[in-house]
């Protein structure tokens, strides 16, 4: 029953908590106030009204339009909604009532607010990664990482990514080597090479399926930090398992 209770609550903290996120991926990147004003319609000016707000239900409700004028709503906000409530409830079922979990809420809406970021201006703000990075830090020792583990994570992240920065010039931002220098602290040096892995090989992918499909041209820019997150958030859950069954083969 708590197992229950605590898994639904789980469901329902990640569904709110990213509709927040949501609004920090807008709003930051656009030097706006997270506070005011209130939610609205960009087209029509319509204030949400509280049961607009609900997340995901509050799109449903409204058939993906605005009350006021009838524009169509981003679906990204109920999808990212949705996502952000799977990851928390699975996360609930991985880890239980435990440090782990609370770092893989607080990972998971850092990522999510960045993709929003990215996908919204192509911008990573800096003033994300500066209020989250300490408290990452710390949630990720309590977790239970030894001391170097964060440290040999972040300088392995930072020093291939930024290799890969002056390299490509331009073909990386630099808000990217930013972001692997913090995957790097939470998921250390193993893993933040499984993450970039992932991330490219899910950025690769939706890359070439955008351009097969003509949403956009070949030299147009594609917003890498929804791969990053979803790679990175893979790698989180799955990859000590992994290497467990790995080793267990050999
Ligand atoms: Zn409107």
């Amino acid at each position: 029953m708590i197992e229950l209770i605590g898994f639904l609550y789980s469901i329902i903290l990640g569904a709110v908590i990213t509709s927040f996120t949501n609004v920090v991926g807008l709003r930051v990147p656009r030097k706006q106030s997270i506070v005011t004003p209130r939610s609205h319609c960009p087209s029509c000016g319509h204030e949400l009204s509280p049961w607009e707000l609900i997340p995901i239900f509050g799109y449903l409700a409204l058939r993906g339009r605005c009350r006021g004028c009838g524009e169509r709503i981003a679906p990204t906000y109920p999808i990212f909604e949705l996502l952000g409530a799977i990851g928390y409830g699975y996360s609930y079922t991985l880890y239980g009532f435990s440090m782990t979990t609370l770092l893989a809420f607080a990972f998971l809406s850092t990522l999510l607010a960045l993709a929003v970021s990215d996908l919204s201006t192509m911008l990573v703000p800096n003033v994300i990664l500066r209020i989250t990075a300490p408290v990452l830090l710390v949630l990720t020792y309590v977790a239970g990482a030894t001391w170097w583990s964060p440290l040999a994570g972040a300088l392995l992240g930072f020093s291939l990514l930024a290799t890969v920065f002056f390299v490509s010039k331009g073909g990386l931002g630099a808000g990217d080597v930013k972001l692997f220098t913090m995957i790097g602290l939470v998921l250390g040096p193993r893993d933040v090479l499984v993450a970039l892995f992932l991330s490219s090989l899910i950025g690769a992918v939706v890359g070439m399926g955008l351009i097969a499909s003509k949403k956009i041209g070949r030299k147009q820019p594609i917003p890498f930090v929804p791969s990053i997150a979803l790679g990175t958030m893979l790698t989180f859950w799955f990859s000590e398992s992994f290497f467990d069954w790995y080793f267990e083969l050999m």
